[in-house]
């Protein structure tokens, strides 16, 4: 079933490696049992694209993507037509975790949209219809991209932390890029106004963002972490979202953690020592990691962006067209921008 035209071939991105994007013709798939086309309209730059624009891609990278149903395969139920987002990890749905609904942690995963699988750079991607997900008419679908790794990733990080302690005054967020803001909007729709949020980072850009957004700032190339606590008035955090993937800022963060405290690393990259002892027995303090989020947190996310729009688009900083991808990637390793987004 075909809600428009769709062309027969497309001209797709092509990431070639050291830095360098081209474009390539494609033929556009017909969609098999359960899958959908998408025409995509937006999807928003992410820092694990890093190894992709520099080392290369054999598929069409992207996996913050927002579109349009435009022709569904046999035995799917979405209209044409619909608007959505799609989730990147393609979960079987049967297996024992995704019985319990942690799709994000699906043992019989089909693939990663993006990574192993065409993504949302093109300007159409073909995917199994349960990983896409309906956000209705009212919400731009630029600003859709943000219930995926800026809101996704980090309010499941929030919700990991909140599992292990429940009575959070203050949280601090280690890192102020797009995920960074993402945790500190999260923690303020999630957690409050009257829980106190710091941030650090190194960048004078990305921390004025996160002042904007209602951040307590803390500027590393100024002063260390605990003197900037103290400058806010703390001596200590509750929860902590490490989003750098810097191995100094999780140890940093561990060590201004409360009892009962709990770390929760989101951001891949770098380890993390620990004083068992110290640091985990006699304070009782967790450390745990968070991946993605599951499908399933989407719906309440949607919630959320509807409520408020115009705070959380103050994330997207920079938008560019299709056909500039190579100056979108250019200007966002730059780091002085929020939220970069591709649109067609
Ligand atoms: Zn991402
Ligand atoms: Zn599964």
């Amino acid at each position: 079933m075909s809600g428009e035209t769709v062309p027969a071939e497309m001209l797709v991105p092509r990431f070639l490696g050291r830095g360098e994007i081209d474009f390539v013709p494609r033929p556009v798939q017909e969609p098999g049992r359960e899958q959908l086309l998408i025409r995509t309209e937006a999807n928003a730059l992410c820092g694990s694209e890093r190894g992709q624009f520099f080392d290369g891609s054999k598929v069409t990278p992207g996996h913050e993507a927002a579109g349009v149903v435009v022709v569904t395969g046999p035995e799917t139920r979405t209209a044409a037509g619909t608007r959505g987002v799609i989730y990147l990890m393609e979960f079987c749905g049967e297996c024992r975790s995704c019985a319990l609904g942690f799709t994000n942690q699906c043992t019989n995963k089909r693939g990663d949209v993006g990574f192993n699988k065409d993504g949302g750079y093109g300007p159409y991607v073909l995917i199994n219809e349960n990983v896409f997900f309906p956000t209705g008419g009212d919400v731009p679908l630029a600003e859709a991209t943000m219930l995926l790794d800026v809101m996704g990733t980090t309010g499941h990080a929030i919700r990991r932390g909140l599992r292990l302690r429940e009575d959070v005054r203050s949280l601090g967020i280690a890192g102020a890029g797009p995920v960074g803001l993402g945790a500190l909007a999260m923690a303020r729709m999630l957690l409050g106004s009257e829980v106190t949020v710091v941030i650090s980072d190194l960048s004078p850009y990305r921390l004025d963002l996160a002042g904007r957004l209602g951040g307590k700032t803390i500027d590393l190339r100024e002063k260390t972490l605990a003197e900037g606590l103290r400058e806010h008035g703390l001596d200590e955090v509750d929860l902590a979202i490490d989003t750098s993937g810097k191995g100094a800022a999780r140890q940093s963060y561990l060590d201004i953690l409360s009892k009962r405290g709990a770390l929760v690393c989101a951001g891949h990259g770098e380890g993390l020592s620990l004083d068992v002892s110290r640091d985990l027995i006699a304070p009782e303090r967790a450390v745990l990691g968070s991946e993605y989020f599951r499908y399933d947190e989407l719906s309440s996310n949607l919630q959320i962006l509807r409520d408020y729009l115009p705070y959380l688009g103050q994330i997207i900083t920079h938008r560019f067209a299709l056909q500039d991808i190579q100056e979108a990637f250019e200007i966002f390793w730059r780091g002085e921008t929020g939220k970069v987004l591709v649109e067609q």
